[in-house]
């Protein structure tokens, strides 16, 4: 049998005449660049969210960066993050010319561990962006207010966790501002890029929203230096078909992430991700532990079953931040992360039968005795 890791087809086939027409709406009407149905959907995801704004913007990566232009991020800052995430999250930091710090995750979610949190603080702390990674949020009431004792802002990097909940909260309603990712691989993705940031702080939703049109507060007058950062209209009335058939896809990931965990216990060799006390997950990825990654994937793949590894190098040892390589073996779960973890096919439409078939290899292969 064959497993992609991911398959878009499938669920655009599901929906294809509707998007179609959404598309060509957009067409007939030349609404190319932000327009009518951004704003749509701008209303539409603020309020999925349970937060009052949204702006839509080109990209994750670009909703992160002028978010954290709109917090008031300069150079000379800090911000603080954690090494285990997508590159982008340190890269907006960098690209407003602030310095990234880092904090370690914890072993049991994988995301920003808050008791570190305080000894990474400095007078120099603009933000602290947790990232809710693999679809499940960070401990965030701890976080909250270590940060709000210092008057640090919170911004969430929501990009793996559209409907994710924390406390019976949804992601994007937690910190001062969240940001998305519509990637198309993303639970919640566009048909090309697409990004948002999301908010309750009107002054802030406003300024985002003059950074990604050039800082214009009218055609042509611009008041601050801003940039091209504007959503497409296609993306926008995309999203928002996709968006009313979230809540049921993040239940089928759910459902999918259910059998495996099942499945898979106590299985030797294997450790299956925990869902916190705290949260809902969604699932974005399914990263299994193995002491012995590289041939685990191996065996995978030559069974016919697409793995992923989300990400084999952190943060602060990749190449682009070769000045920052003195941080080795400073945040070990992350760095162990990296070594272990192994992504399983995961999306809604993963079938029952798919699943059976994966937890039979993986327990075929994690019989053959690991190096540790
Ligand atoms: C996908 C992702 C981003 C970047 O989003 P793009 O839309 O690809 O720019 C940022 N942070 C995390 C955690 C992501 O998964």
């Amino acid at each position: 049998m064959k497993v992609p890791f991911l398959n878009l087809k499938a669920q655009y086939d599901s929906i294809s005449e509707e998007v179609q027409r959404s598309i060509a709406e957009v067409l007939s009407r030349c609404a190319f660049s932000g327009g009518p149905y951004v704003e749509k959907f701008e209303e539409e995801f603020a309020a999925f969210c349970g937060s009052k704004h949204a702006a839509g913007v080109g990209s994750g990566t670009e909703a992160l960066w002028l978010a954290l232009l709109g917090l008031g991020v300069q150079p000379g800052d800090e911000v603080i993050t954690v090494p285990n995430s997508f590159i982008a999250t340190a890269e907006a930091i960098s690209l407003c010319g602030a310095r990234p710090v880092f904090v370690d995750v914890q072993e049991d979610s994988f995301t920003m561990a808050p008791a570190l949190l305080p000894q990474a603080i400095t007078k120099r702390t603009k933000v602290i962006i947790p990232v809710h990674l693999y679809g499940q949020t960070a401990d965030m009431d701890p976080i909250l207010s270590i940060a709000e004792r210092h008057g640090i802002a919170v911004l969430e990097d929501a990009c793996q966790a559209h409907g994710s909940e924390y406390k019976g909260r949804r992601a994007g309603s937690l910190g001062h501002a969240a940001c998305f990712s519509f990637y198309p691989g993303k639970n919640l993705g566009a048909y090309g890029e697409a990004g948002g940031v999301v908010t309750n702080d009107e002054q802030l939703a406003k300024k985002i929203k003059m950074l990604r049109d050039h800082g214009q507060s009218r055609k042509y007058y611009h008041d601050v230096i801003g940039m091209n950062g504007r959503m497409d209209g296609i993306q926008g009335a995309v999203l928002s078909v996709k968006l009313k058939y979230l809540d049921s896809w993040n239940k089928q990931r759910r459902a999918n992430a259910l059998k495996y965990q099942e499945k898979l216990a106590g299985v030797t060799g294997v450790k299956v991700p925990d869902e916190m006390d705290y949260a809902h997950h969604v699932y974005h990825v399914f990263a299994v532990r193995s002491r012995n990654r590289e041939k685990m994937r191996s065996d995978l793949q030559a069974s016919g079953i697409d793995c992923g590894v989300h990400y084999p190098v952190p943060i602060h040892l990749q190449e682009a931040y070769a000045a920052r390589k003195e941080l080795a073996g400073k945040f070990p779960v992350a760095e162990s992360c990296a070594e272990e973890l192994l992504s399983l096919p995961m999306f809604p439409e993963l079938t029952g039968s798919e699943v059976d078939y994966i937890c039979q290899e993986v327990k075929r292969h994690s019989n053959v005795p690991d190096s540790a």
